[in-house]
């Protein structure tokens, strides 16, 4: 744990038993984590899959939250509410109850064998760069400039916002 707190942004996607319930629900599971509190989450936006394996669409959503724990710690932490909400990991890019990725951790530039930050699929993909803009338009993301500049960037997006988050 640290004394201060980081602000530290989540990303949230689900394509199976009621995506959009899913992703309520851990949005409540996030501010349950211990030093931890969730300040701000976007509305939910359906996606399509990423890969070429035939499976339903996706529902995303971003959280950012206050947390006093270290960047593993918050991790654990989102792997452990990932297993409570049914989650079995087997492929890469597959059908999923819940997927946590943690996006930002303040400006921390990091990379490891469990955990990289900034996320490494942050600045190409849609159904992160704008749920992100929805709650923080002016964030910097370190090593890959201004969020405003990655969405140029971005091919047009094939997102559809489907509702406020709560
Ligand atoms: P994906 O989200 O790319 O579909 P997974 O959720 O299955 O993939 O995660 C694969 C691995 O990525 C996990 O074992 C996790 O430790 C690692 N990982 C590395 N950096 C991060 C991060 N910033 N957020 C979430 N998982 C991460
Ligand atoms: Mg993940």
């Amino acid at each position: 744990m640290n004394s201060s707190l980081v602000r530290a942004y989540v990303g949230l996607g689900s394509n199976l038993n009621n995506p959009v319930r899913q992703i309520r629900s851990a949005l409540t599971a996030l501010d349950a984590i211990a030093g931890t509190c969730c300040v701000a989450y976007s509305s939910l936006y359906r996606s399509k899959p990423l890969g070429d394996m035939i499976q339903p669409d996706y529902v995303n959503a971003v959280a950012a939250v206050d947390t006093r724990l270290t960047a593993h710690e918050l991790l654990q932490e989102l792997h452990l509410i990932e297993a409570e909400h049914g989650r079995v990991r087997t492929e890469r890019w597959e059908p999923r109850t819940l997927d946590l990725d943690l996006l930002l951790y303040g400006d921390q530039r990091y990379e490891g064998k469990a955990l990289t930050v900034p996320h490494p699929g942050l600045p190409e993909r849609d159904f992160v760069l704008f749920p992100l803009h929805e709650i923080a338009p002016e964030l910097h993301i370190p090593g890959a400039g201004s969020l405003r500049h990655l969405m140029e960037r971005c091919p047009p997006p094939a997102l559809q916002a489907i509702s406020a988050a709560v």
